[in-house]
């Protein structure tokens, strides 16, 4: 892939290095995703205790990335305990999306430069390239340095970040562990393949959805400054982050669907734990100015 770069005496084409070491991870999950998942499935079967562990790490790994991630981190929605923090930090990892130091830099960065050259996932460079194709393109580190500076001066980031790999060997032990003690070794690779490989598949796509399908299709209510759109569809699998178009226009707002109907799990998460005093200072878009404090 090329990029136009701002040199001395005008602009030139860049090309952008392949990241093979994470195209050769992600074609190993997909692989195994599609072929073993479903083999494993037809010849051996899989058990109550794979399916529940696989929802459960669903929601899990998922709501790290949505709540922790994205509206926690990246955009300061709210605050929260730092157990609370430190949870969401290591589920997000185990969504297997890069630690939340790069991801929330890459975020702001998005928000920043929206449907530009500079903007990560841009999706003026069509469906895949903004859904997938983005990941194994290195950025030059004049393009992201700055969005990354606010996110070092918090130690419990940077741990995250210096802890990342085995956060996500954790999220993929965890569930071999649990079939490996429910029925073996038999069990444990089951469990492994569906509650491992298969849960992040299924996350890495439907989270992936929010930078294509919803800069691509769907209504735009809220603003049209970009190519952002509110896709209710696609709130069904991201936990509410589907509502796009709203958040581009209210991106503080701890709410991307912000009306009592909208399916948003993540908001209503944030709003549990702000009932139990467990967060606090949580944003809405009128009140930029007079932050509501639950
Ligand atoms: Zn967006
Ligand atoms: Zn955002």
């Amino acid at each position: 892939m090329w990029r136009v770069e701002r040199v001395a005496g005008g602009l030139e084409p860049v090309r952008l290095p392949f990241d093979y070491p994470t195209f050769f991870l992600f074609a190993l999950v997909t692989v195994g995703a599609i072929v073993a998942v479903p083999l494993f499935g037809y010849y051996i079967g899989y058990t109550w205790v794979d399916w529940t562990l696989c929802a459960a790490l669903y929601f899990a790994s998922g709501m790290g990335i949505t709540v922790g991630y994205h509206r926690l981190l990246a955009h300061r929605s709210f605050e929260c305990w730092e157990w609370v923090k430190v949870a969401f930090l290591i589920a997000g990892g185990w969504a297997l999306e890069n630690s939340a130091y790069k991801w929330c830099a890459d975020h702001v960065r998005h928000h920043a430069r929206c449907d530009r050259d500079e903007d990560p996932y841009n999706a003026k460079r069509g469906f895949w390239h903004s859904h997938l194709l983005w990941v194994f393109y290195k950025d030059p580190p004049n393009l992201y340095a700055k969005y990354e500076a606010q996110f070092r001066k918090d130690p419990l980031i940077m741990w995250q970040h210096r802890y990342y790999v085995p956060i996500v060997l954790s999220g993929l032990a965890f569930p071999f562990a649990v079939g490996y003690m429910y029925g073996g070794w038999v069990s444990g690779l089951g469990c492994f393949l569906l509650a491992g490989v298969g849960r992040v598949f299924l996350v890495l796509n439907s989270t992936f959805c929010i930078n294509s399908v919803c800069h691509l299709w769907g209504d735009q209510p809220h603003t049209t400054a970009d190519s952002s759109r509110d896709s209710w569809v696609v709130s069904l699998v991201t936990f509410g982050e589907g509502y796009h178009n709203y958040h581009h226009a209210h991106h503080r707002d701890y709410r991307n669907g912000p009306q009592w109907y909208n399916f948003d799990p993540s908001k209503w998460l944030v709003f549990g734990l702000s009932q139990v005093g467990a967060a606090w200072n949580l944003c809405r878009a009128q009140s930029e100015r007079t932050r509501i404090v639950a």
